[in-house]
């Protein structure tokens, strides 16, 4: 199998429009390092593209119609957008997901204590993490707190160059002799991982109270509004060019916004006098690192219902489906085949291969930076357990579309087998009987507080995606 390097077939031209998409893309990781904020950026983006709150729509009960634009967010943490085609729904969706939750230290509801005149957050890790990356470097604490009142205060702290950072400190290693003799596993106590926030008294106010006399004062914050508040704890800084070539992205949370950013670019990217078959769809979702529960993760019937609800607008309107026309079918039945006639790319990131770790991959079946998108046929782990297998069918078509669409692609597995592996959204769309298949860019240091990617990789990806959207019903 002959691999290509993107880099060397890039006009000038397109070397441009690798750099334009890199610049936007670190934007938009700025601005959303948490899924609250990626969402409240999507929906930004969206209604300046001339997207529509699906709520409205339902209120004025306005039929759609193709080419609509319309878009719904549930709990502020999970969105889908649409983009209506010309096939009645029930031939199926055009469906690109990703996540928009990362690895991140949350605050604890009772968070706040000094020990020996230090103040600390106390945390809970979220999603896998590897604990030592998270000592002695700049932590940034963004969320939202609520208020019995229902209102709320949105927090960013450590992001503007003259704001505070938080940190959770480390051991010397003068005094190492010890713990160097530990395992790895037992070395960091997930219940020491606290963030430490001040360390000055104010004449007879303690180091703590004066903490949370900045958080009244600053933010209105009393401490027993941590109780119904979000925050994160994540790396302070902005995301980067990377490598002396500049051909690279190091940023946090690019598991998994590189995926919502490529699709949602993809989308966006559609001009608007452009006749889709089918109905494009972009769905974000939550909770991906700790299981896909809660009532924002995939595992939710959110995007049901979002789905159901556009088909409740569709009705009539449509060209004539046959026996089986539209306005003959329950919305039950309907919303059935639509999903079963689904296509889906669940995209997520891939682990690039890495030379400095050669011996936990498989070098014929690993992805490599700036090889292009990535497709993973299967994740799981330990004999594929667990794991979405795309059907050969499936994966013959996109070969099909990559190749028309001239997209640079590559097939990978998460590491060598029995070395560990993972999981995506893909097994829960699954289950409606649609075609799912994982696939996204190449990452290095993959759940690390900065990972890295190729900027050629995710132009590919938008490439790829926006091939995929404008993919027809026929395969
Ligand atoms: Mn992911
Ligand atoms: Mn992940």
């Amino acid at each position: 199998m002959e691999r290509k390097n993107v880099w060397k077939v890039y006009s000038k031209e397109e070397m441009m429009a690798v750099e334009e998409l890199s610049s936007s893309y670190r934007h938009f990781l700025d601005a959303g390092k948490t899924e609250r904020e990626c969402i409240s950026e999507a929906v930004r983006l969206a209604v300046e593209k001339g997207y529509q709150d699906l709520e409205t729509l339902i209120q004025s009960g306005r039929p759609l119609k193709p080419g609509d634009k319309v878009y719904t967010v549930h709990m502020k943490k999970s969105a889908v957008f649409f983009r209506i085609g010309e096939e009645p729904p029930e031939r199926g969706f055009n469906i690109i997901g990703s996540h928009v939750d990362s690895p991140r230290l949350d605050i604890k509801q009772v968070p706040c204590y000094e020990e020996s005149g230090n103040v600390y957050l106390d945390t809970h890790y979220y999603g896998g993490i590897k604990k030592y990356q998270w000592f002695a470097s700049p932590l940034a604490l963004h969320g939202t707190v609520v208020k019995k009142d229902g209102t709320a205060a949105d927090i960013c702290i450590g992001e503007k160059e003259d704001d505070p950072v938080l940190v959770i400190t480390d051991l010397l290693p003068h005094l190492g002799r010890e713990r160097n003799e530990q395992k790895v596993k037992d070395f960091f106590d997930a219940e020491k991982m606290d963030v430490l926030t001040g360390n000055r008294p104010l004449g007879e106010t303690a180091a703590k109270e004066h903490i949370l006399n900045i958080l009244r004062e600053k933010y209105g914050i009393e401490e027993e509004d941590f109780l119904s508040a979000e925050l994160e704890a994540v790396p302070a800084g902005k995301a980067r060019e990377c490598g002396l070539d500049q051909s690279m992205v190091l940023a946090y949370g690019q598991d998994d916004r590189s995926s919502a950013f490529s699709s949602l670019t993809a989308l966006f990217g559609l001009e608007d006098d452009r006749k889709l078959e089918r109905t494009s769809c972009c769905l974000l979702v939550d909770k991906e690192e700790t299981g896909s529960n809660g009532a924002t993760g995939m595992k939710s019937r959110f995007f049901e219902n979002a789905a159901a609800e556009i088909l409740a607008l569709t009705e009539g309107g449509f060209r004539d489906c046959g026996p089986d026309a539209a306005s003959k079918a329950s919305l039950d039945l309907r919303l059935r085949r639509s999903l079963m006639n689904s296509r889906m790319l669940s995209a997520d990131v891939s682990a690039a291969f890495d030379p400095m770790f050669e011996k936990y991959f498989e070098k014929k079946n690993s992805a490599y930076l700036a090889n292009g998108l990535v497709f993973n046929k299967y994740s799981g782990s330990g004999g594929k357990a667990g794991a979405n297998d795309a059907n050969p069918e499936y994966m013959a078509w996109l070969r099909r579309i990559m190749e028309e669409h001239h997209v640079v692609f590559q097939t990978a597995e998460l590491g060598a087998v029995d070395q560990g592996g993972g999981g995506t959204i893909a097994y829960i769309m699954a289950k409606y009987g649609m075609d799912v298949i994982d696939c996204g860019i190449a990452v290095l240091s993959m759940h690390a507080p900065w990972e890295v990617s190729s900027k050629a990789d995710l132009y590919e990806a938008v490439k790829g995606y926006a091939a995929f959207f404008g993919s027809c019903t026929e395969k």
